[in-house]
């Protein structure tokens, strides 16, 4: 069998982004993935995903987000795919907000554009919604949002074409130490590659148990979509942003109707431990009981809204929601890269951007992404 200079396992937003960097480098790459690019149990999987500049303090995330969104409106560009809408990020709160009221210094710093509100000015320009509690808020105007399963996809096309070969196949746990030369398959195949980058997304636990099964919490999330008044398009884009509720305990957050699949909106809070591969992903009555009563509260004008899609998803969180990038300590071509913690996505080029260097040219470590650097009780603090 062709023996490949990379061996890439999973084909979400990591692995893909990885793949893509690796090539342009001029090296042979496998991506492999067990159920298919951003299929529906992996975490890259749905229709939308938040971008946005803003990370409180973390002027990090912020340069991630910054070098990460021209990239995707270059592959938007390569593959004829819409995947950036430029809604805006809407963030509301109060001024006792202390993670919202860094937001503007870091992102003036960063010369990304921004607009502070006040609530007259919110409740005049979106009277749709009704944030009663909210006194303060931050628009971006050049954020928005990506389409997730169609964007990755749409890359994986887009590294086939450039001469990335990718297989659907499930990678089993692999054994030994030092050098790995090969990895197996469950139907039998070996592949064989000078270095295996595993960015298996909330399956990462599974595969490395020893390892990451304490330090990496795939959580249920639960994400509705939901039909808006019939003749109005007060829920869609340039009318409606993506906006974010810091005010709220549950931290709500929505997207507006994109390409007709309904006004999206979903919790932030973590819900309890899940299995990707068997978990049954179905919504609980209790919780559509419970996004009612913020609509009754919150958008009136969506409180009679039919719940017309739904999704069932899981965050792979790591302890404090900031990303594992790192070696595997075990084995010296191994490479591990997840812990997308519910906003990994948009940094998906990034992230590609970074690992990629890493390997190939040894570029610093940034030491928020060690191994070394995660701990085993959750205690988020990335946003
Ligand atoms: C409801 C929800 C909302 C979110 N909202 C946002 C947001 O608004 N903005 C944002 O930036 N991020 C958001 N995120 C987070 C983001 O989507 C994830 O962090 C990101 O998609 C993780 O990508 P990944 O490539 O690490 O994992 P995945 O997409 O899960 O990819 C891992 C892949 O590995 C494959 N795999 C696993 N094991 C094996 C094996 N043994 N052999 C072969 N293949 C294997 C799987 O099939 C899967 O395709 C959200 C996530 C969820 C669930």
């Amino acid at each position: 069998m062709k023996s490949y200079d990379f061996a890439i396992v999973g084909a979400g937003v990591f692995g893909a982004w990885t793949a893509h960097f690796l090539r342009r480098s001029g090296a042979s790459v496998l991506l492999l993935d067990a159920y298919g690019p951003a299929n529906s149990r992996a975490s890259s999987g749905g229709e939308t995903r938040v971008i946005r500049m803003g990370y409180g303090p973390d002027e990090l995330y912020t340069r991630w987000a910054m070098r990460s969104l021209p990239q995707w409106s270059e592959l938007a560009e390569r593959t004829g795919r819409k995947i950036f809408h430029n809604t805006g990020v809407l963030w509301l709160s109060n001024e006792a907000d202390v993670y919202l009221k860094s937001v503007p210094n870091v992102l003036a710093q960063a010369a990304v554009e921004y607009e502070e509100l006040h609530a007259e000015e919110i409740a005049r320009r979106w009277p749709q919604l009704r944030f009663h509690d909210v006194t303060y808020g931050i628009l971006e105007p050049t954020s928005g949002l990506l389409l997730a399963r169609a964007g990755v996809q749409a890359l994986v096309r887009d590294l086939a074409g450039s001469g990335v070969d990718y297989a659907q196949l499930a990678v089993e746990i692999p054994r030994g130490d030092g050098k790995l030369a090969e990895i197996q398959t469950g139907s039998g195949e070996s592949i064989a590659a000078g270095t295996f980058i595993f960015c298996c997304g909330p399956w990462l636990p599974k595969i490395f148990p020893g390892l990451l099964s304490d330090r990496i919490f795939p959580t249920r999330q639960e994400v509705f979509f939901l039909g808006t008044p019939s003749g109005t398009a007060d829920f869609s884009p340039p009318n409606m942003p993506v906006w974010l509720h810091r005010t709220h305990p549950g931290l709500p957050y929505a997207l507006p109707d994109i390409e007709g699949r309904g006004f999206k909106i979903a919790f932030d809070t973590h819900g309890e431990r899940f299995d990707p591969d068997t978990g049954m992903r179905v919504v609980a009555q209790s919780s559509i009981d419970h996004l009612q009563e913020y609509l009754r509260q919150y958008i009136p004008a969506l409180k009679n809204a039919p719940v017309i899609e739904t999704r069932v998803c899981q965050y792979e969180n790591t302890w404090n929601g900031d990303f594992l990038v790192d070696r595997h300590p075990d084995f010296e071509n191994v490479w591990i890269a997840g812990g997308g913690s519910g906003h990994g996505f948009k940094h998906g080029p990034a992230l590609g951007e970074y690992l990629s260097a890493r390997i190939l040219q040894d570029a610093p470590a940034e030491p928020r992404f060690l191994l070394a650097a995660k701990q085993t009780a959750q205690k988020r603090a990335v946003y």
